[in-house]
């Protein structure tokens, strides 16, 4: 297929998703235009970039639908300037939307953007397909066990966590600055509930349901176990 065609079928996708009400901000359509997903799936699966389903990547994990990542980009409601953290990286794909959002190109800008992904062959793909897209400038990405959070000191304004937690990682919820927003699937290995947690200016927590999701599991230390036969 040609640029064109990707271009075409974008603009295509982002309507449809419009219509159905799933991208209701300028900035979130935006990001959505601008982002080619088409490079950040793998070559076999180019074609379908453009179709809203989950895709394949390596080490048997999946980049979400776009339907999926415009509804975390909504609930998250990223701001320009905002610090942001992605927990399980997969293709780099939602990282970069976001990343439009909070640092957008072309712009002058010093958001902290770090995504963090337990698979070191991942972590590789997710930069090799920034790299090709351009976000690799503002975009960090790092292997290490995100469970726990990130492996730095800092705190974040917005929080992704695009693997299935089996409960309400807290330590992550730490890492959240005061009126901070964080999305996160949690539920069992097949099934979860999209939450959307608010930190508002005195720390309080509030939680809301987003709706019913399926997310590949999060791994590691607060993830799910590995099961070995
Ligand atoms: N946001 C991704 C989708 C990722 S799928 C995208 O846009 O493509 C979930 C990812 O979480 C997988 O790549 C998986 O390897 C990673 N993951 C699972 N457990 C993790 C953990 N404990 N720390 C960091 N990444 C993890």
């Amino acid at each position: 297929m040609r640029e064109e065609d990707f271009i075409r079928e974008r603009k295509e996708l982002v309507k449809r998703l419009v219509d159905e009400g799933v991208i209701i901000s300028d900035k979130v359509k935006k990001a959505m235009l601008t982002v080619p997903r088409e490079l950040f799936v793998p070559d076999a699966y180019r074609s379908y970039a453009y179709e809203d389903h989950p895709l394949p990547i390596p080490n048997g994990q999946t980049i979400s639908a776009p339907h999926m990542c415009a509804i975390m980009c909504e609930a998250l409601d990223v701001e320009k300037g905002d610090d942001v953290l992605e927990i399980g990286t997969g293709s780099g794909y939602n990282i970069a939307l976001c990343s439009e959002i909070a640092a957008p190109t072309g712009e002058e800008n010093n958001s902290i953007i770090l995504s963090v992904e337990i698979f070191k062959e991942l972590a590789i793909f997710a930069r090799d397909n920034l790299r090709k897209a351009g976000y690799d400038d503002r975009v960090n990405v790092i292997v290490a066990d995100g469970s726990m959070g990130a492996p730095a000191r800092i705190e974040f304004n917005r929080i992704l966590v695009t693997a299935a937690a089996p409960k309400i990682p807290e330590n992550i919820i730490a890492q959240l600055k005061r009126n901070g927003r964080m999305v996160v699937p949690v539920g069992s290995e097949f099934f979860q509930n999209l939450l959307l947690i608010i930190k508002d200016e005195n720390g309080e927590i509030h939680r809301k349901n987003l709706g019913g999701c399926i997310f590949v599991k999060l791994r590691g230390k607060y993830g799910f176990k590995d099961y070995r036969f």
